[in-house]
């Protein structure tokens, strides 16, 4: 949406600038085209005004010579004509039929072939007889004198009285003028030329170069106003594109540039790989120096990405410090190679700063494409989706130690279908009640006894089975069902009590797990007393079970809701304890009833001697602080009887029971309470 918005803007900037840049043009054209068309037309008029005197000449000239040429006298009409014109002039006469009889000058004007075909062509000018009027020739191989008195004769009626241009320079004329001689019995015709005056010249240069001015400052108006629109629209597109914590481009600029490349080489076989690339912690950082350091860190990254990527490639910021790179892998496998560098690169981009980077690959290959139909493939082309498989798949390597780099691949496809599934189904599985409560009993190992329970959930799902809830429980911890789950728990707990309060059996106190999400909530305490009390049990009976994780974030209020349950009678207990990180001073700060050990105490490495010190103490530790402890995931007979000895006070375990539903545990509970 916001990528089309930009597109949006930026065809706008683009198309305002349009009406400046034709109406530049247009003024650009008239600029050269009207000052020229004015100086032709006006010279045209000065030539055309001299040449009217000629005309008049021509006819006094032929009522002089009259008398001369009646008489025969050709000679004497001309050596007067000569020295009325001047030496240089062409002199030629001829009868009614176009026959010369008298020609001045031995050399007449040489017409060559190019230029007779011109005349012919322009002029639809071809003489059909020769002098003699015997034989027919060629107007191409006629005689030049002959072929001039031709065109002489064939264009004045066509265009302008006696004259034709022949040659034409832009002040100089040559003309022919046509003199009739008694009814045009004869005909004298001599060449002459005109030249405009020096004033006119002038007047003719000040004119056009005053329109051309004139056409000048509005043409500079106009450029000014393109330019500036250009770099207004270029300053406008870059603010549209500017991340403004790198300082580099956006992720528009991105999901932009990365369609680009990839319609364009959609064709030539060319592997591409989006990638997703983190910075682990950021937010930590940020907190722990200041969001300040914290842009200064995203423009270095941005600045390594931008010396490290090739032509070809391009990469932007998408939120907090994760980077999307359209990579182009050469050969298989290239690209986690190089990504490796980039990521061992980056971690030592901030000196004295340990940084950790991890980066998540999918690879759109050609083939795959040119399979898919035209639809998929335009899903294909969505950056975004490519982008969102590339982090699906650093995800899945987010808690794994030592590896940085994964490939979007089937399992993690198999999952991410698995997720898209649980989600579609959610809502309707808990309307329908399939998430069902199991019990798994605690028991006292001093008098092994059961002192209790933990609820557990289990999803009966129609279709799938059962199902375990590592399997959802961190679907809806993402996206935040958790909480509706929690609140179905708590109230089928409360509902179980009361139910064993009416029937007068014996209550068991039950644990039900309180997922870290709820802790957002303003009124947890409140809203968790409104879902037990609307079934009428005891809060003594029920205890909430927080994860480690819980106890990070806004201690004071934390502490606030931990009181508030607690002051409503709820016991608190931590879970998981000492697994992930260690929260000894959430010990010390915190109302806490019941540590849980976490399973992995007695696991693997934490095993054998060094383990049941650390058990031990922690023990210790929790009786000094005046807390119950429990024992969770014990299996065997000799940690029951290690954790009888060190005085645990409940153990949770395969070894006694595992979860069950409530009616397996009603009757257990009958002999084991
Ligand atoms: P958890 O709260 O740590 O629950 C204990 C888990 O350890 C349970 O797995 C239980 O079946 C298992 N367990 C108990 N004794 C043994 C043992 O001796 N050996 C082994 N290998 N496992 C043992 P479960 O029921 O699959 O639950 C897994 C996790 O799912 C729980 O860990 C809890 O974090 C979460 N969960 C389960 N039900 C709920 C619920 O209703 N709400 C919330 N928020 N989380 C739940
Ligand atoms: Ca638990
Ligand atoms: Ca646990």
């Amino acid at each position: 949406m916001k990528q089309k918005k930009q597109q949006k803007a930026e065809q706008f900037y683009k198309k305002s600038i349009w009406p400046s840049i034709v109406l530049f043009l247009i003024f650009l054209g008239s600029c050269t085209v009207m000052p020229l068309t004015f100086a032709n037309i006006f010279k045209e008029y000065l030539l055309d005004s001299q040449m009217a005197g000629i005309s008049e000449d021509a006819e006094k000239l032929g009522q002089l010579f009259l008398p001369r040429i009646e008489e025969g006298d050709f000679s004497e009409a001309f050596s007067f004509l000569k020295m009325y014109l001047g030496e240089e002039n062409d002199i030629c006469a001829t009868d009614a039929d176009g026959r010369i009889l008298w020609q001045f000058r031995e050399t007449p004007p040489d017409f060559s072939r190019r230029e007779r075909v011109r005349l012919i062509d322009e002029y639809e000018f071809m003489p059909d007889k020769d002098e003699t009027g015997k034989k027919a020739q060629s107007a191409l191989t006629m005689p030049p004198w002959q072929f001039l008195l031709r065109c002489i004769e064939t264009l004045p009626k066509k265009y302008d009285k006696g004259r034709q241009w022949l040659k034409n320079t832009i002040f100089h004329e040559y003309y022919w003028v046509e003199i009739p001689v008694q009814d045009e019995s004869y005909r004298l015709y001599y060449r002459d030329d005109v030249l405009l005056a020096q004033k006119h010249v002038y007047f003719l240069t000040v004119g056009v170069v005053m329109e051309a001015a004139f056409l000048t400052i509005p043409i500079i108006l106009l450029l000014f106003n393109v330019l500036s629109s250009i770099a207004m629209q270029k300053k406008m597109v870059n603010l549209l594109y500017l991340d403004n914590d790198t300082g580099g481009k956006n992720w528009a600029h991105f999901q932009q540039r990365s369609k680009k490349i990839l319609c364009q080489h959609r064709n030539l076989g060319i592997t591409y790989a989006v990638v997703n690339l983190h910075m682990e912690r950021y937010q930590d950082y940020c907190a722990c120096y200041g969001s300040g350091e914290g842009e200064e860190l995203l423009k270095k990254i941005y600045g390594y990405l931008n010396v490290n990527m090739e032509s070809g490639e391009t990469f932007a910021r998408f939120a907090n410090a994760d980077f999307g790179i359209l990579m182009r892998p050469d050969a298989g496998g290239q690209c986690e190679n190089r990504l490796k560098k980039i990521l061992a690169e980056l971690t030592g981009i901030q000196k004295e700063r340990a940084l950790s980077f991890l980066a998540g690959i999918y690879m759109i290959e050609p083939q795959e494409e040119k399979k898919m139909h035209e639809a998929h493939r335009r899903r294909m082309l969505d950056i975004d989706q490519a982008y969102h498989f590339a982090s699906a798949a650093r995800r899945t390597i987010q808690d794994e130690k030592g590896r940085h780099v994964q490939v979007y691949d089937q399992q993690i496809l198999d999952e991410q279908l698995w997720k898209m599934k649980v989600e579609e189904r959610m809502e309707e599985a808990l309307l329908n009640q399939e998430f069902q409560l199991y019990l798994q009993p605690k028991y006292n190992p001093a008098d092994g006894k059961m002192a209790g329970a933990e609820a557990l959930v289990r999803w009966v799902s129609p279709s799938e089975g059962m199902i375990a809830p590592y399997r959802f429980i961190p679907v809806f911890e993402e996206n935040g069902f958790i909480t509706r789950l929690d609140d179905y728990m708590v109230s089928a707990v409360a509902k179980l009590q009361s139910s064993w309060k009416i029937q007068g059996k014996k209550q068991v106190p039950v644990s039900v797990n309180i997922s870290r999400a709820n802790f957002t909530r303003a009124d947890l305490a409140g809203h968790i007393c409104h879902l037990v009390d609307s079934y009428g049990a005891d809060h003594g009976m029920i205890e909430l079970e927080l994860t480690e994780s819980a106890f990070f974030g806004d201690k004071q209020r934390l502490r606030k809701i931990l009181g508030e349950l607690k002051m409503h009678g709820f016991r608190i207990s931590m879970d998981d304890f000492g697994a992930g990180y260690s929260s000894l001073n959430s010990l010390k700060d915190l109302p806490i009833d019941v540590l849980k050990l976490d399973m992995d105490f007695f696991r693997g490495s934490g095993s054998g001697k060094r383990g049941e010190i650390v058990v031990r103490e922690t023990i210790r530790l929790a009786k000094n602080l005046d807390m119950k402890v429990v024992a969770e995931g014990i299996e065997h007979k000799e940690q029951v009887e290690f954790l009888k000895q060190q005085g645990c006070d409940m153990i949770q375990g395969y070894y006694y029971a595992k979860p069950m539903p409530v009616s397996e545990f009603e009757q257990m509970a009958e002999h084991d309470f």
